[in-house]
């Protein structure tokens, strides 16, 4: 560790650099051991020079956005661990035919970033007002809320390579699909995004905000550590319509409602519980460690396999 601390104080001491910070306070699920190295970038133009330093030099980097949707080790992150911060939100042209573009620093949180959208009279992203954390992480994974896709609304992402090179990557070449975007497989660092929105009605997107503020409450614990949904939902065939025709017209069959038919709500291991409220969460009582998370996801996997012979895949990553 020393070594590294040496080689980042002098390669980058314009940085602010932490050792061995403990990232579950970051963590929603607030679980999780430290960052070798911890350091937070809000300049967008550090980001080349420190890929292509990690990559050349074989340290694991690792970006931390608003940690919503992370399972981290218990025994910490190697390497460095980068929070990032970089959080424009500007109205830029409106094209020709009527699409309006907003570009969005990677560390944007959500929240405030669809407000401004919606201030700006502007529509589109209202149902990701509630995703937790921030733009990089939403990009990532492809956040959904319901049948919409944050992937949907992009023109297009500004991204780092491991070699240090940037390039604006067309959405077309973003590989977005549910819960999936090239970004998984790429390392490739999410710097900022171009949105195309449209012209809207502002008292219809409040209405939509409304409608999925009020849904959350309804239909998840929110207020109690959690990463959101474990698992992913469950593409359709005919065998599963036949098992759950509730779902019968549906692309997917949720993820959640598959867990609770197979008795999982409630099933705990160590400080970790299925939730009772919304089965593909997972509730830290304050308590739980990565392991008990791990575990409890084997526990339920297996137990769905055997019942449905549905494989669930996460819809979290994990960190270490
Ligand atoms: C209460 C609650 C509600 C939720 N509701 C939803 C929902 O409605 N829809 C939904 O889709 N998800 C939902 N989630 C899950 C989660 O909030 C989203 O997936 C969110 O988009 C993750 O963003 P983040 O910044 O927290 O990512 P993080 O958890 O910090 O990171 C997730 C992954 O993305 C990578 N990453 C993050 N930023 C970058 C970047 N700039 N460049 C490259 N890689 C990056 C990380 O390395 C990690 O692998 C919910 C979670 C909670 C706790």
């Amino acid at each position: 560790m020393n070594t590294l601390r040496a080689k980042l104080d002098a390669e980058f001491p314009m940085l602010t650099w932490q050792y061995n910070v403990p990232l579950a306070p970051f963590t929603y699920m607030k679980i999780g051991g430290p960052a070798e190295a911890f350091v937070t970038v809000s300049d967008p133009s550090i980001f080349g020079s420190l890929q292509k330093y990690c990559n050349q030099n074989e340290i694991p980097l690792t970006i931390l956005g608003g940690a919503s949707n992370v399972i981290v080790s218990d025994k910490g992150v190697a390497g460095i661990v980068v929070r990032m911060a970089f959080d424009v939100v500007e109205k830029k042209e409106t094209t020709k035919n009527g699409v309006t573009v907003v570009r969005a620093g990677a560390g944007a949180k959500m929240a405030p970033l669809v407000a401004k959208t919606v201030s700006w009279g502007l529509t589109g992203l209202e149902y990701f007002l509630g995703v937790p954390g921030t733009l990089g992480g939403a990009i990532y994974n492809n956040a959904h809320y319901l049948q919409d896709l944050i992937g949907e609304h992009v023109l297009a992402v500004h991204a780092v390579s491991p070699n240090g090179d940037t390039r604006w990557i067309p959405a077309e070449e973003c590989e977005f699909a549910y819960e999936q975007s090239r970004f998984q497989k790429s390392n490739e660092i999410i710097l900022e995004v171009n949105f195309g929105l449209k012209a809207g009605n502002p008292q219809e997107s409040q209405e939509k905000i409304t409608h999925a503020t009020e849904y959350r409450a309804n239909t998840q614990p929110l207020g109690i550590p959690s990463s959101g949904c474990i698992f992913q939902n469950v593409p359709n065939t005919e065998a599963l319509r036949k098992t759950f025709p509730d779902f019968a017209q549906k692309e997917f069959v949720p993820g959640g409602y598959i867990i609770d038919q197979a008795g999982l709500k409630n099933t705990r291991v160590g400080g970790i519980r299925v939730s009772s409220k919304h089965a593909a969460w997972f509730e830290n009582d304050g308590t739980g460690t990565s392991q008990d998370v791990k575990e409890l996801i084997k526990l339920v996997k297996s137990t769905v396999k055997e019942k449905y012979k549905i494989e669930l895949h996460e819809e979290v990553f994990y960190l270490e």
